[in-house]
């Protein structure tokens, strides 16, 4: 420390000085990913409080995510060397608001020990009060209820306040519902998550004596990621910070991506409005990435219009270029990652050895997760999913789950328990007390009970004939599975060119997926898929792209049973979250966080830019899709690794991808295309746009692009990896490719390509078998699903 100044300053830019030592008045920091926006920010709770000008507990600092959160807090302790006990209120806005409100919980009629419900409480609470509101819960989903009532929440709009056009929603009934809602959440003594927020706002609109009290208690207030405050956020905010005025608002409109959850980026253009004379600083030098990631973050987001507009420079010259790489499917993807990884690990890359946990795996969907931990249990890679459970602990997965071990072993009562009502089959309480009674006094399981219920006809109406549905079910899938022991299962071979070699590492040899098509059916028939058909919530999208991966998954195994025992060997892996491992997350997640080593997968249109984003008309969802490609490509500081696949599996069938849009943003110049080894030897890189010696992947009008994509897949290369993909070198699950084809789907004389034994053409067709007559091999008779149709 120079001329005693305090050893945190140190190192720190001019404009951060400022932005440390401006105290007072309010101060809007306005910059580019890694910046040190979030560095400046904690810096000056440091300095606040080493200066004397605020004790720990009278900072107010929040930000979003119980990660940020904790990062914050252990900075300012390190920075302050240990010197403080922590900063109370350094939290994220849920976790203040909950301290907040218990103090004041009595001020909107509840307890100081109130419950906060989760959303399948709340869902189940609002599916009561549609009942009792003589709707017709089929057409009126409670979960389409549960996202408008949220919607008006982030919007700080109690039941009154909703207004005009917007009473009519929910068949005219929709405020009305939500008032009903809200009386009810005070008798249970309970909140759901969006009161945390409006309720301290209505306390503060409603009680001016707290109000002022907690304007004179907060002297500095300091927010993070100030461009995804929502409305309620932003009141909330606002009504604290009339006091002192000592507000410090830190973000980038360029990271604005919580658009589709109420988020308003226009709060931080209103700031300099709602406080007249604020400091505006602007840092411009990037400190976490290196020369080519943040060239080729910067062209990306250049695409977007209405920007604020920032200049970017780092002094990290040079470094690795962002690394972009097409693979045939999925699975390939997942696999060349994998060992991307471990290759990292040991050094064997030019970075030098990087540990797992300096080495990140950023998705668009949380679907896709599956993929990667599915692999990387398979070669015992350690890693960790932030932010939300883990793919196989999800809801709908749970429940679907619960479907399949009821289904392989109907005595699972737990099982029964999670889905005699999901769908709802109109089994209340009493009658599932009634199954628990009978089955308690019988001595017999819950499915049983329910059969000996159905039996009696004790459940009359509609209730009784869905129970007898369920049971009829149940028993239908149980037959089937005891039909197809596993020994069948793979297949009745009579000549052992049907059987296909187990493959490395224990996974399970392929089999004609008649288990497969049954959890699809499962799924199918107890209604379970199209009850989130019906849902109107944003979540329903994905839950059901949830389902249709966990298909996926079970494909590389021989029957349900060896699935349903992986997973739980799944989820009894250590949950320990400390350790060397790689972290998987979403883009939405990993906002203000940063690692060396970043891989983006899934760059394919319809995955991201996610299909939503491009059937919207106008620009807005893609504008949103690409500042998430710009908060994911900034978080990587030295190695930025790009990949698509050509092939994806949604729900049996498979389907070509294209290439998303934003990979031909991105400025060749800072771009190396990689080829996988063993994989097209050479092919696709040199071919085609993407090989152009600096002609870029960007320039000229949409449709050219358009057009030049179109090239790549016209390539050689790419066709050659679209014939050879099926005779990869690598050894691993190759059954993953193995398509859902009946020999029907095959003409005579069609050029089909098979794992053991190569290009052959199809001579014959007999049932669901082909024979083949291969090139290398001969003529053999096989399984129709153990080819693949090839280039001819
Ligand atoms: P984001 O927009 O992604 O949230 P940010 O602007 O908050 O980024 P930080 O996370 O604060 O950026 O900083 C990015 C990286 O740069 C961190 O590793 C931080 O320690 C480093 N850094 C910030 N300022 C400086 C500086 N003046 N000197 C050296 N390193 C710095
Ligand atoms: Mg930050």
């Amino acid at each position: 420390a120079r001329g005693g100044e305090p050893g945190y300053l140190e190192g720190l830019n001019a404009a951060q000085r400022e932005a440390v030592e401006t105290l007072d008045g309010p101060v809007l920091m306005l910059a580019g990913a890694g910046t040190g926006k979030t560095k400046a920010l904690t810096t000056r709770i440091a300095h606040l409080i080493h200066t004397g000008r605020a004790r720990p507990n009278e900072i107010l600092a929040v930000t979003f995510t119980n990660k940020a959160a904790r990062e914050m807090k252990e900075r300012v302790g390190r920075l302050l060397g240990g010197a403080i006990e922590g900063v109370p209120w350094l939290g994220t806005f849920h976790s203040v608001c909950v301290k907040l409100l218990r103090r004041h919980a009595e001020l909107v009629g509840l307890k100081a020990n109130f419950t906060i419900l989760d959303t399948d409480d709340q869902v189940r609470l609002l599916k009561q009060l549609i009942l009792a509101a003589n709707m017709d819960e089929k057409r009126w989903p409670a979960r389409q209820l549960a996202g408008l009532i949220d919607g008006w929440k982030n919007r700080a709009l109690t039941p009154e306040r909703v207004r005009g056009a917007e009473t009519a929603a929910f068949n005219n009934r929709g405020s009305e519902l939500y008032a009903a809602y809200q009386e009810r959440l005070v008798t249970l003594n309970a909140v759901d998550f969006g009161d945390l927020l409006l309720h301290m706002v209505t306390i503060f609109q409603t009680h001016a004596d707290v109000l002022a009290q907690y304007q004179r208690w907060f002297r500095y207030i300091l927010v993070d990621e100030y461009q995804d405050t929502n409305v309620a956020q932003y009141l909330w905010l606002r009504l604290l910070a009339q006091g002192h005025r000592n507000i410090c608002c830190v973000g980038d409109d360029d990271q604005s991506i919580y658009g589709w959850r109420g988020a308003e980026v226009g709060n931080i253009l209103r700031f300099e409005k709602d406080f007249p004379g604020a400091a505006v600083i602007r840092l411009e030098q990037n400190y976490r990435s290196t020369e080519h990631i943040l060239a080729a973050a910067s062209r990306l987001i250049s695409g977007n219009e209405g920007r604020l507009g920032k200049t970017l420079w780092t002094e990290a010259r040079g470094g690795e270029k962002v690394r972009l790489i097409g693979h045939w499917d999925g699975e390939e993807e997942a696999r060349w990652i994998g060992e991307e990884i471990e290759a990292l690990a040991a050094g064997r890359r030019a970075l030098g050895p990087v540990r797992l946990s300096d080495q990140a795996i950023l998705v668009r969907a949380s679907h896709q997760m599956r993929a990667f931990e599915d692999r990387f249990l398979s070669i015992g890679l350690p890693y960790r999913v932030i932010g939300g459970p883990r793919f196989y602990e999800r809801l709908e997965i749970r429940d679907a789950m619960a479907y399949f071990r009821l289904a392989v072993s109907p005595e699972d009562d737990l099982a029964f328990e999670r889905v005699i009502n999901t769908p709802k089959r109109g089994l209340g309480d009493k009658a599932q007390a009634r199954i628990q009674s009978l089955a308690r006094e019988t001595g017999v399981g819950l499915l049983e009970a329910a059969r000996l219920m159905v039996a009696e006809g004790e459940l009359s109406g509609k209730a009784g004939g869905q129970l007898r549905q369920f049971v009829e079910a149940v028993d239908r899938w149980h037959a089937e599975i005891r039909a197809a022991s596993p020994a069948t299962a793979v297949t009745a071979a009579e000549d052992d060119e049907l059987l296909i070699e187990p493959e490395e590492g224990g996974i399970a040899p392929a089999n004609d997926h008649s288990h497969v098509r049954l959890a699809e059916r499962i799924l199918e028939e107890s209604g379970y898929v199209e009850m989130w058909l019906n849902d109107k919530t944003p979540e329903a999208p994905g839950r059901l792209e949830n389902l249709k991966e966990l298909v996926k998954a079970l494909e590389q195994f021989d029957n349900l049973q060896g699935f349903l025992e992986h997973v739980a060997l799944i989820m009894d892996n250590d949950r320990d979250e400390s350790g060397d491992k790689v972290s998987i997350m979403t883009l939405h997640g990993a906002k203000g966080l940063e690692f060396p080593v970043v891989f983006l997968p899934g760059w394919e249109d319809g995955l991201f830019p996610s299909q939503r984003a491009m059937d919207e008309t106008g620009q807005k969802g893609l504008e949103e899709e690409r500042r998430l490609g710009y908060v994911g490509i900034t978080r990587a500081e030295r190695l930025c690794t790009i990949s698509f696949a050509g092939n994806r599996r949604v729900y049996g069938q498979w389907q070509s991808q294209l290439p998303s849009r934003f990979i031909d943003e991105l400025p060749a110049a800072d771009v190396e295309v990689l080829t996988p080894p063993g994989l097209y030897g050479g092919g696709f890189g040199a071919a085609g746009a993407y090989g152009g010696a600096g002609a870029g992947f960007s320039g000229g009008s949409r449709l050219e692009e358009r057009a030049g994509r179109a090239d790549v897949y016209n390539s050689p290369g790419w066709k050659r990896l679209q014939a050879q993909g099926g005779q990869s070198a690598a050894p691993a699950r190759r059954g993953a490719q193995v398509f859902d084809a009946d020999a029907e789907d095959f003409e005579i004389g069609e050029r089909v390509f098979h794992k053991k034994f190569g290009y052959g053409r199809v001579v014959a067709t007999e049932g669901d078998k082909l024979v083949v007559d291969f090139e290398k091999a001969g003529e053999k008779k096989l399984l129709a699903s153990f080819v693949v149709p090839a280039a001819q």
